[in-house]
């Protein structure tokens, strides 16, 4: 008798769990319908006001036996499965992801000319400007082996306050004037989203420095801006936050990212970083963005930028960018890495 009831009841609650499975995930549908819409909308999932408005309605409908906590705990718990559910769905289809094989960005640059077309294109310069005279016989040099985007540094990011800052504004304006001269483009790193408007004058295309790869701030401000935004990958950060930080750029409005990988912090100490050259080939499989090698800060030395050189364009990157100084032990940064210019002009015997 008393089995047959047991059996019974739990014949009630087979069916009610399947019922309540069934509503849950009917609930999980519309949960990620409402996703959608509040990706439009570029709203965010989480909606603390309305998440309290169902709480306290569950609260007023409840009847027992469950107390109002336990129907709280409930549904909270539901409430955040739903939360990730939409936060998956909108993971996967993040803008900067390559949806197929032909999908790729290719970058207009003022002079016509492009980036992520499939050439091998030569960002370089030295690493900061240091007088008029020095960015004039660098981009000469450089001119004449047909680079198009000139480093033009005026603000540089150093470990130590007391270290040489850049020239600021002025180092601007002769970076300017040398890139008018021999016809080229300029590349300049923003520290602050205070800097923009003032710099647009002098720039061709914003660049944003490993230490302020998560400067989510700075990155939806370039969003903003019609130019192009080299993005570096930050110190230690992996490839999936080096893409959300490009996602800021781009879902701000701005598609012409191009990202840079430097190397990374490894225990290695006979390299200044590691260059993450796997990390290039991942790239170009998970996104659509041109992708840089930086062989000057990865290494940290100039004697190895040949091999690195072929291995970036070996591995499929869309260009590389190294450092060049006419005088390098005498550069005030980064004297160890900058190539003279006859290393520079072997480097490019070197690729060809
Ligand atoms: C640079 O390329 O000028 C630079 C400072 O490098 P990073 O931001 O990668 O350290
Ligand atoms: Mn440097």
């Amino acid at each position: 008798m008393l089995h047959n009831q047991l059996k019974d009841l739990r014949g009630q609650i087979d069916t009610l769990n399947l019922q309540i499975l069934e509503l849950l995930n009917q609930r999980a549908r519309i949960a990620s319908e409402i996703g959608k819409v509040q990706s439009q909308l570029g709203t965010s999932f989480y909606d603390p006001q309305r998440e309290a408005q169902m709480l306290q309605d569950l609260e007023a409908a409840n009847q027992g036996p469950f107390s109002n906590e336990t129907i709280k705990a409930l549904f909270r718990e539901v409430f955040r499965a739903s939360m990730a559910l939409e936060e998956k769905e909108a993971r996967a289809k993040i803008l900067v992801q390559r949806g197929s094989p032909n999908d790729k960005t290719i970058i207009s640059l003022p002079d016509g000319s492009q980036i992520g077309n499939g050439d091998f294109t030569i960002i370089s310069g030295p690493c900061a400007v240091e007088s008029y005279e020095q960015m004039d016989e660098t981009a000469a040099a450089l001119a004449e082996r047909g680079v198009r985007i000139l480093r033009g540094m005026a603000y540089k990011p150093r470990t130590s306050p007391y270290d040489f800052q850049g020239l600021g504004e002025p180092g601007l304006k002769m970076a300017r004037q040398v890139a008018n001269k021999y016809n080229m483009l300029i590349t300049s790193e923003i520290m602050d989203k205070s800097q923009i408007q003032m710099m647009s004058d002098y720039t061709d295309i914003f660049w944003v420095g490993a230490r302020n790869m998560q400067n989510s701030f700075l990155l939806k401000a370039l969003g903003q801006v019609r130019q192009p935004v080299i993005l570096k990958r930050g110190l230690a950060a992996t490839l999936e936050e080096f893409l959300y930080a490009a996602e800021y750029i781009v879902s701000s409005g701005n598609p012409n990212v191009i990202l840079v990988e430097r190397g990374i912090r490894t225990f290695e100490k006979w390299t200044r970083n590691t260059l993450d050259i796997s990390g290039v080939a991942i790239l170009k499989l998970e996104t659509h963005l041109p992708v840089v090698v930086d062989i000057s800060h990865s290494a940290g030395r100039r004697d190895i930028a040949i091999p690195l050189a072929r291995a970036a364009k070996a591995v499929g990157a869309d260009g590389l960018m190294v450092e060049v100084h006419p005088n390098p032990p005498v550069a005030m940064s980064d004297a160890k890495q900058q190539l003279s210019i006859p290393q520079f002009n072997e480097l490019m015997d070197g690729l060809s």
